[in-house]
């Protein structure tokens, strides 16, 4: 759909507006025009989800808004099936029971199986009847223990001892790797050079097909989201179901950026979290390592790593990171960047991340130095 942004106006304004108001970032005046008041609004919403602040409400924004129409409390929660409830309210009980030691999965806003199973276990704790929905008597519980009863972080625990049992051989671990962008006229960046003209949609694929075959010749099942020239484009939520149906043990997608100052230059890593306490700790990690060896053996400018809570990361059920790979509007970064002995440089510092995430903690080795033609005969040993 066409993003619908500042100066459009009728009846889908009206409703953006109404969402806004019902949030508290707009006061309500019954215009249906998108004026400047809304377009800050829809700006301070996307920033408080982890969304891109652009302003602009395409398919992302308009689901966030969507789900964020629900209050907790102000309906009947359960698991219905085969549409499950999505919503704010989902996901405030799911951050909640999390907080308590409750899990839920990931605080993805899905009234799914695993939330309705935490929902049926506080509710023996503290006594209710065991129907894994939730009403008026267990939001009356959740409000007495809520702000009192915190537990730590345990769904990361058992996130990162999930990884730690899959054992710290690569071999025949399955890591999906996300080129940005394709299909449709969905390039991403785009910079024009001369008679040249180049996109992070191709540049993106060429380190992916690197990184596939030296990922391949370590011994992991590698699995591209897309060809160099798909016909649709994918959204973040349909690239992560495609992850999650591979069972892949990791996720790692790849971008440029791209600045209207050409000064913006330097290499960034993102991994889930929700920036309130809430993150995945093994794709923290693996933020980490990635974005470190890339600094180490490549030079670039380190932007250093975030928790966002983008579909891609907060849908995916395995450790999922991406990685913005410098700008491509940068003379600085696209230089570099166009030149593909130095794409094989950050493929390999990609590769030393992933094998340093199979590496037991105690015998972990300081960024930049693995060689990582020794890969398989290190990963042999460590079996
Ligand atoms: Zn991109």
């Amino acid at each position: 759909m066409r993003s619908i942004r500042r100066g459009d106006s009728g009846p889908a304004v009206a409703e953006i507006r109404s969402i806004l108001v019902g949030l508290e970032l707009l006061s309500e005046d019954g215009s249906d025009v998108f004026d400047d008041a809304t377009d800050h609004a829809v700006r301070a919403f996307q920033q408080s989800r982890g969304i891109g602040v652009d302003g602009l409400v395409g398919d992302e924004t308009w689901g966030a808004l969507d789900a964020a129409r629900w209050r907790l409390g102000a309906r009947t929660l359960f698991h219905s099936v085969p549409n499950a409830l999505v919503g704010e309210d989902v996901r405030t009980l799911q951050e909640r029971l999390l907080e308590m030691g409750y899990d839920t999965g990931r605080a993805d806003s899905i009234y799914g199986p695993r939330t309705a199973r935490a929902v049926a276990q506080f509710q023996r704790e503290v006594g209710l009847t065991q129907d894994g929905s939730c009403g008026p008597q267990t939001m009356k519980a959740l409000r007495r223990l809520g702000r009192k009863v915190v537990g730590g972080r345990p769904q990361w625990l058992r996130e990162a001892e999930a990884f730690r049992q899959a054992g710290t051989n690569l071999m025949g671990k399955t890591i999906v790797i996300d080129p940005g962008h394709g299909g449709g006229d969905d390039l991403g960046v785009v910079v024009p050079e001369g008679p040249l003209r180049w996109t992070e949609a191709d540049l993106v694929f060429d380190l992916a097909a690197r990184l596939e075959g030296r990922l391949a010749a370590a011994g992991m099942r590698v699995h591209l989201t897309r060809g160099p020239h798909p016909a649709q484009s994918m959204n973040g939520a349909e690239r992560a179901t495609l992850a999650n149906s591979l069972g892949a043990d990791l996720l790692i997608s790849l971008h440029l950026d791209g600045h209207e100052n050409d000064a913006a230059h330097g290499v960034a890593t993102y991994h889930y979290g929700t920036g309130n306490g809430l993150s995945s700790t093994v794709g923290e990690r693996l933020a980490n390592l990635v974005q470190r060896e890339i600094v180490v053996r490549t030079g670039m400018r380190d932007c250093r790593i975030h928790s966002k809570t983008w579909e891609l990361l907060r849908l995916t059920r395995m450790p999922a990171v991406r990685v913005d790979l410098g700008y491509l509007t940068s003379p600085t970064d696209r230089d570099r960047l166009v030149n593909p002995l130095f794409r094989e440089q950050i493929v390999e510092a990609i590769l030393a991340a992933v094998q340093r995430m199979y590496y037991p903690v105690e015998i972990d080795v300081p960024t930049g130095s693995i060689d990582v033609r020794q890969l398989r005969v290190a990963l042999g040993a460590g079996s």
